[in-house]
């Protein structure tokens, strides 16, 4: 049986702690898939881009036999990871870096995990596959989410993204343009499924 909210009191109160602080936690449909991937490939290793407060490298632990590294650069969230993640005694499993991922040393990381979860700055997205997709397992997966922008994407390609700030019109263009990327990223083979808020699971060839 899956661990989730549901049936688990310490996530509900992280759960409710990241929606009363406004902490971008993973939504449950984009969850929900990310679970069925770990289900159906079993991963060793699984490497995280962005923990906020560790709810999902929480919720990906109780639900695999997975070590996780992860890594967040807000000091304030890293803290909050940390005791999270020690109250719940998964430090043994859970290995938090303090970092930006774009300057972070990869020879701190291993070199060999099953599955990434890219859930930090999106406009960053294209670098953070690029970076640690060498990390990657061959036949591992990336999944990341969010790829819709709360369908912003989709109306940005229908021309009718329109009375919007000239910052969020550049993370919606930067957006479709991963997704344009992609798929047609001869290294990788990606589905996308319409789900949640949009979601790219990819495969190394
Ligand atoms: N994965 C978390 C969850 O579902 O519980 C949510 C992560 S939240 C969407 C994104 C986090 O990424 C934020 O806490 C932010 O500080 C962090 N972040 C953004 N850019 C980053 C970077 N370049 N390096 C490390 N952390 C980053």
């Amino acid at each position: 049986m899956r661990i989730s909210i549901e049936n688990n009191k310490y996530l509900l109160e992280l759960h409710k702690y990241g929606i009363a602080n406004n902490v971008p936690i993973i939504q449950d449909e984009g969850l929900d898939e990310l679970l069925n991937l770990i289900d159906k490939i079993k991963p060793k290793k699984i490497l995280e881009i962005g923990t906020a407060i560790g709810y999902s490298a929480i919720v990906m632990a109780l639900n695999s036999e997975a070590l996780i590294d992860t890594i967040e650069r807000n000091e304030k969230m890293y803290n909050l990871a940390i005791s999270n993640v020690n109250s719940i005694n998964l430090n043994d499993r859970i290995r938090i870096f303090k970092a930006d991922a774009l300057n972070i040393d990869t020879n701190l990381l291993s070199n060999d995990y099953d599955l990434i979860f890219i859930d930090a700055a999106k406009a960053q997205y294209k670098r953070f596959f690029l970076k640690f997709g060498e990390l990657l397992k061959k036949d591992g997966y990336i999944f990341t989410d969010n790829l819709s922008f709360h369908g912003y994407v989709e109306k940005y390609n229908d021309g009718s993204l329109t009375g919007v700030s000239k910052d969020l019109r550049a993370l919606v263009r930067k957006i479709n343009n991963y997704n344009v990327w992609l798929k047609d990223y001869d290294a990788f083979d990606t589905i996308f499924i319409n789900r949640g808020d949009g979601i790219a699971i990819s495969r190394k060839k």
